[in-house]
């Protein structure tokens, strides 16, 4: 397939041609990135949108679960939803593989649904282009929703939020009264806490732990971005499917008001203007590990552990040396 054929293909919301573009975002292949480029210029002309949520938590919340039972739950409404997830773990140890379509079999089956596991892993820089623009491909791709799952672990959380339009952190019940040490800069991120797993014996926990959240959110500083009550902690069982339409209820009004208020558009453009930034910044890292700017660094290193030079001097030699390349 060509480049033209794919773009068409995935315009009309062919599911192969869908795939087939996402693995050439996800490629790190100089020839590859240059294709995925041209592709997403072409798709972004379309300027489909979707809702992007963005969710996270720690292994083990209920993150497969939710998004199955919610992904269901929409596209029994009729809406069309794809699933992606951000890992940034270089090794997986141990843990389930994130968007793994087993875990969500009844959602992977689904006529409206997508489901797509996440890359194999490179550095964070990489993931978050191929993220962005998977995010890009599902957008033309004609889906409503567009989930994108991540663990709460190093800067995933910064990736997902910055390609999202509502960030939702899910947790699990507490057993005593402390917050999880949830840190306050994620707490920040999110526009919806949910607490999973509300039934059977760990609701009254559940609800404990909401109320302790909706304590902590209401002390944080109110952002522009949110209408009156906003951020929100709700509670839900995934797997006994109640709170979910209540919780997605909240974010079609959160999404609706912010529509409504230019804020959505202004956080799509500060994204963008996020994204170009950090672009720039990962070229210019990619330019030092190059062979020569490495041996070229190792070199002027020593001259300056041996005390030849001072760290200034020499760090502005290699600078003008990779400006004049
Ligand atoms: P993930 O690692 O965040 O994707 O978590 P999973 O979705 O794999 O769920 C971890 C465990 O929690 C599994 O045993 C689930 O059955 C269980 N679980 C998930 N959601 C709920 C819920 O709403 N209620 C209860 N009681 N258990 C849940």
């Amino acid at each position: 397939m060509d480049l033209d054929t794919i773009a068409e293909k995935v315009l009309a919301g062919d599911r192969r041609a869908l795939s087939r573009a996402i693995t050439l975002v996800e490629s790190s292949r100089a020839d590859h990135r240059e294709a995925a480029a041209r592709l997403i210029q072409r798709l972004a002309r379309e300027r489909r949108q979707a809702l992007r949520i963005g969710l996270s938590g720690t292994p083990g919340v209920g993150k497969s679960t939710f998004i199955e039972s919610f992904g269901m739950m929409l596209t029994r409404d009729g809406l069309k939803v794809a699933v992606l997830a951000v890992d940034p773990s270089s090794a997986r140890s141990g843990g389930s593989i994130l968007g793994d379509k087993t875990r969500m079999d009844r959602l992977a089956r689904a006529p409206g649904a997508y489901i797509r596991p996440s890359p194999s892993q490179t550095h964070l820089g990489g993931i978050a282009r191929r993220s962005r623009e998977a995010v890009a491909v599902c957008e033309a791709a004609g889906f409503d929703v567009v989930l994108i799952e991540t663990v709460g672990v190093g800067q995933s959380e910064t990736v997902v939020a910055e390609i999202s339009d509502l960030f939702l952190l899910l947790l699990a019940p507490a057993g005593g009264d402390e917050l999880q040490g949830v840190k306050r800069g994620i707490m920040e991120m999110a526009d919806m806490i949910l607490i999973n797993k509300a039934d059977g014996e760990l609701k009254s926990a559940a609800s404990r732990t909401c109320a302790d959240y909706a304590g902590a959110l209401r002390l944080l500083r109110k952002r522009p971005q949110d209408p009156e009550g906003f951020p929100k902690a709700l509670m839900v069982s995934a797997t006994e499917q109640s709170g979910l339409d209540a919780a997605w209820g909240q974010m079609q009004t959160l999404a609706e008001w912010r529509r409504a208020n230019g804020h959505l558009e202004a956080a799509r453009s500060a994204q963008a203007r996020y994204w170009f930034r950090e672009e720039v910044k990962q070229g210019l890292l990619a330019e030092l590990e190059t062979e020569k700017a490495r041996s070229r660094m190792a070199s002027l290193a020593e001259a300056v552990a041996r005390g030849e030079t001072t760290p200034a001097i020499a760090a502005g030699e290699m600078l003008s040396e990779l400006h004049r390349r």
